[in-house]
């Protein structure tokens, strides 16, 4: 049977009960070596990512998304590198938006040349300019919505038809957005890319990643996975099953609190820009309220002031700490210029706009009323 609810899906979906014992939880098989073959003839390797424990939680991830399969990897990029490897070889062109995740942008632009692939990075915010840079050897389209740290937002839909019409594999980074807020593949999208670091996980306590998709496409990204490894080991895997459970409640009050600070923000003179998809003067907003069903836990904005006063105000919070990462149940600040897009060059930092004074919450799942009054003694101090 398969379940309709998204929380429901959180709490039941892959779980693997062993006939033998019958433990409510996926058991932990910690095992590198298995039984060959097994009552099935089956060969089962941490490698060939078809433990129980990793079938279990990559069950899970792909009930949320709607995909007919998942792969689970050892971070974000592994999951990038799987698809990348599956999707290109040497001679074919890509196409990127801009504004990708720092990591990602590093990857396509230092690794990708390398193996004779060639890509054109598109202006996220019309999807025709996709359509007018495929060329007859574009093989994939990969996208993120919303985008780190600014949340531009893209119209997913589009870019799906654009893909198919053209027989180019269209993929998304959905880490920010979550499968709770949007599912791509409903849109016609291929492939799921998650950070599971952030969200699915949401404790900040592992490092993870994956891949959900269609059918068919199934046995090449498999394969390219093998060959690569980043596999995600049994304990992490259950880690990841575990924060998965309450990924619905957590993200639902996340919506609710990001909402209400940046509407705090939106009315506070210290603060010279909100970017938050759930706000009307947002330039993604119609987009973001017809694909998702909320608009997620992360805002960045822009104070008015100088790069060192927007590091005391930072200094001056005390619930909210300064730290890389996002999507866990603590609320997270940054300044993107020095963790996430630390590697993109500061001329090309600054084209996409990201200043040196631009602030990144992740929010949390602390009541709000203790974020703002946080978030205001800080501002209070530099005014
Ligand atoms: C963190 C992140 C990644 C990279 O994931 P890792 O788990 O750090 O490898 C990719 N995309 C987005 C949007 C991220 O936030």
């Amino acid at each position: 049977m398969k379940f309709g609810g998204l929380d429901t899906r959180c709490v039941h979906s892959g779980n693997y009960i062993d006939p033998d014992v019958g433990g409510v939880n996926t058991p932990i098989y910690w095992s590198a070596s298995f039984i060959f073959p097994n009552q099935k003839g089956e060969l089962k390797y941490p490698r060939h990512f078809n433990i129980p424990t990793q079938i279990a939680v990559a069950g899970k991830i792909s009930a949320l998304e709607g995909g007919d399969w998942g792969l689970v990897f050892s971070s974000g990029l592994a999951a990038v590198n799987a698809l990348f490897a599956a999707a290109l070889r040497s001679g074919d062109h890509a196409l990127f938006q801009d504004g990708l995740y720092g990591g990602t942008q590093h990857f396509v632009q230092s690794i990708l040349p390398r193996f004779g692939v060639m890509y054109d990075i598109v202006d996220g915010g019309r999807p025709a300019d996709f359509q007018a840079a495929i060329k007859t050897n574009t093989r994939l389209i990969f996208v993120e919505s919303p985008t780190n740290p600014l949340l531009n937002v893209i119209d997913l839909a589009e870019i799906a038809a654009i893909g198919r019409k053209a027989g180019v594999l269209t993929a998304i980074d959905n880490t920010f957005a979550t499968p709770i807020n949007q599912n791509p593949i409903a849109l016609g999208f291929d492939i799921v890319m998650h950070s599971g670091t952030k969200y699915l996980n949401g404790h900040s306590d592992i490092c993870c990643g994956a891949l959900v998709g269609r059918r068919d496409l199934f046995q090449p990204i498999l394969a390219a996975a093998q060959d690569l490894g980043g596999n995600l080991d049994p304990a992490a895997c259950y880690l990841l099953e575990r924060g998965l459970k309450t990924l619905g409640l957590r993200v639902s009050r996340q919506n609710e609190n990001a909402r209400a600070i940046a509407d705090y923000l939106s009315g506070n003179p210290a603060v010279r820009r909100v970017y938050y998809p759930g706000l009307g003067s947002h330039p993604g907003h119609e987009t973001a309220a017809k694909q998702m069903r909320g608009f997620g836990g992360m805002l960045s904005f822009e104070l008015d002031c100088d790069a060192a006063t927007a590091r005391t105000f930072a200094g001056n919070l005390s619930l909210i700490k300064t730290a890389v990462s996002l999507g866990g149940v603590e609320s997270l600040l940054c300044f993107p210029c020095e963790t996430s897009h630390a590697k993109v060059p500061p001329e090309q930092r600054l084209k996409q706009g990201i200043s040196d004074t631009l602030v990144r919450l992740s929010v949390g799942i602390e009541n709000v009323d203790d974020l703002i009054a946080d978030i205001e003694n800080a501002l209070g101090k530099i005014r």
